[in-house]
Parts: C-alpha cells; structure tokens; sequence
C-alpha cells in the first residue's frame, strides 16, 4: 500500500473508539521499525517528521538552523524511504509533519512526499492563528493532504517548540476554529506537556475534551482531536538509563490510564516522541556497557563518547552526528559496528510503540479504515466546498 492521507485513518478511530499513537522519527530506520512494528500488529500507522527532523534529515546536526533547502531534502529523504518502507507493509501508513511552523515547512514537506501536515500557529494571537491555518489548508486540500492545527499553548520543550506557560485550549473557540480555517484536526491543550519533565501525577483536564467535543459534534463537526505532549516516560527505561550511567533527573510521563480516559471524548491521535528517544538510549548504553571494545570502534565509538560527555540527555540526536551520514545516506550498510547501532535503534522503537499499540487499541483495526487516497481526498474536499 502506498502513504496515504491521516483523516480517515483518525475518523475510523473516532469512530470505534480507539486512539492511533503518533511517533515522531529522526532516520530511516526508525522509520522502518515504526512501520514493522504496526504492520505485525495489523493496525495503521502515522509516523511524524518534526520540521526540524526534517532540517537534521538533510544533514543538518545543527538542525535548529536548518534552511528551506535543508527542510525540502530532508522531507524528501524520510519521504522516499517510508514510501519504499509502506508499499511491501499491507498497512495504511501515513507521513504527517509534526509542528510546521509556516508556510514554507509545510510546503517543503508536501513537495518532499508527506501525505499530512500539522500547522502550529498556536503562540499566535488567535486571529492570526486562523489566518496562517487557512493559507495551509488553502494549499493543502487541493492536493488531497490533511491539515492538522493547534489551539491553546502547551507548557514544555519539543524540538523549536518552547512555552513555559499553559493555556488551555477554550473548547467555545475548537468550532469557530474548524469553521473558520477548514482544518480537519486539531491538538488541543488541556494539562499534556511536552518534554520528559511533565510533573508528578498529571491529571488532564479532560472536561475540556469534553466541552470541545460537544460543541463539536453539535454543529456537525467530527471531532477529531490531538494530544500532543503525550510520552508516558516509562521508569523503568529511565531507571536503566541512570544505572548505566545516565543522569536523568525529575522525569515523568503522562499516566497511560489518563490517556486511555480521554479517547472516549475524541482524542484520536496520541503523540510519543520522548518514549522512543528513551529507549534508543537505554539500548545503545547497554550495548556499550555489555561491549566496552566497541567504545573504541572506529565507527561507532565517537557515538559513545558523545554519550558519555552528555550524561543527562537523551535526544540520540545528540550523540548521532557522528554516524548520522551513514545512518541516513547509506542503503546498505555492511559496517557490523553500524548495523548493530541500526538493529538497537529499531529494537527500541518495536519496544515503546508496540506497547502503545495495544494500549491505545489501534492494533486489528485495519479493516474498519476506509482508506482514501489523496486523489480520492482531493474530490472529497472539493465536494465538501461545493456544499458549503
Ligand atoms: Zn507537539
């Protein structure tokens, strides 16, 4: 099967009552354990590129200043490999852009290949914020690509995503929000952070779910709502982590149980980042720790290093440039030490995403997916603005 447009695959979930985990990559291989991982489960899969992802996917490691140019090859460069990944997997797979932050990411992501796109014009005053996600879904639509926007400020820090105050999203506002731009989710705030660092015993403030949904659903609007910031930092990665030698200090997640409470109410995406980066780190300590002659691999042992000066991050971005070349460009790598970096990398993806699988119940849900191409959603959306 070829990528596929994210709204029907998030109205499906709606629609039964289960939530599609969304999990962000930074290399192929992750790219391709996402799409393993889902496919031995039989459930659709929706892998995230950050724009920034897609700035260190084009060879940036300072990806924070990463150009168009640098955006547009990374994009394509994930794009191409999940296209190659999908179409042996039987499975819907679709590729969304995580927190587009203007028009330039967004194109540079639907050029390179991606079948959605999230525009984050959430720090924006609203009346801009509707401006900026109209001109999205006003490029967008016409190409069949799905719109995905945000309302309401999260606290935490993701990638060029920094608040260090909440607003929670105001669910009278969710619908005028909907009418106005034509978006067709949108993440909301309401108590999710981003980052590793979200406080003990998060309780979500799941009234405004609730709220958005209603008011939703009574102007005839299918509520397809996000919750962004929703890593459940597993202690017992961190735990390992910190006795190999991490320093990891006040991590924690979103309770799995405040999550799964809050699918009923129209929360159909889920996004994980942090999960995956922790267990990709706990991997590669433990391999090194188990192997210490490969500290001084000539490939891979400046990846340790770089572990090691860094003892209280996580982000495999960190310690990855050295090795990131080979990582992205290289189709067949035959370096052992390499390959043994790239088989740890998808074991930790298999890890967090499997179990998220089944405790959002997407898993055996393919069948109740009315697939759509983007063709199809190109004159879908046009039959919907005929209507209107
Ligand atoms: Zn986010």
């Amino acid at each position: 099967m070829s990528i596929v447009p994210m709204k029907p695959i998030l109205e499906a979930a709606l629609k039964n009552g289960y939530a599609q985990g969304a999990f962000n990559v930074n290399t192929v291989a992750q790219a391709e354990a996402v799409i393993e991982v889902h496919k031995m489960f039989r459930s659709a899969a929706i892998i995230q590129g950050a724009d920034l992802a897609n700035a260190f996917m084009g060879g940036r490691s300072d990806f924070m200043n990463g150009t168009v140019e640098d955006k547009k090859l990374g994009a394509k460069r994930i794009a191409d490999a999940v296209y190659k990944y999908a179409e042996h997997a039987d499975i819907p797979v679709v590729l969304h852009l995580d927190h587009g932050k203007d028009i330039d990411s967004v194109k540079a992501a639907i050029d390179g290949g991606y079948t959605s796109v999230m525009i984050d014009g959430s720090s924006l005053p609203y009346s801009d914020n509707v401006e900026l996600t109209r001109e999205v879904v006003k490029y967008a639509h016409p190409l069949g690509v799905t719109v995905e926007g945000e309302l309401g400020v999260l606290t935490g820090i993701e990638d060029h995503v920094f608040s260090d105050k909440s607003t929670y999203t105001d669910p009278m506002l969710a619908c005028d929000f909907f009418k106005k731009t034509g978006v067709d989710c949108l993440a909301i705030s309401y108590g999710t952070q981003h980052g590793a660092v979200k406080g003990n015993n998060i309780k979500l403030r799941r009234e405004i779910a609730i709220a958005a949904s209603e008011n939703l659903r009574h102007s005839g609007i299918n509520p397809l709502l996000v919750s962004h910031g929703s890593s459940t930092v597993p202690a017992y990665i961190v735990e390992r982590i910190n006795q190999l030698g991490g320093d990891l200090k006040n991590t924690n997640g979103i309770p799995i149980n405040e999550l799964k409470s809050v699918i009923p109410y129209g929360i159909c995406k889920i996004n994980v980042d942090t999960d995956i980066r922790l267990s990709i780190t706990r991997n590669f300590r433990e391999f090194f720790t188990n192997h210490p002659d490969k500290k001084k691999s000539t490939t891979i042992g400046r990846v340790w290093d770089l572990m090691e000066q860094n003892p209280d991050k996580f982000d495999p971005r960190i310690y990855l440039p050295p090795v990131m070349d080979k990582l992205i460009i290289e189709t067949n790598i035959t370096d052992s030490d390499l390959l043994s970096l790239v088989s740890l990398i998808k074991a930790g993806v298999h890890e967090v995403v499997g179990t998220l699988i089944v405790q959002f119940g997407s898993f055996g849900r393919i069948d109740r997916i009315n697939t759509r191409s983007l063709s199809e959603m190109i004159d879908i959306y046009n039959e919907e603005m005929r209507i209107s």
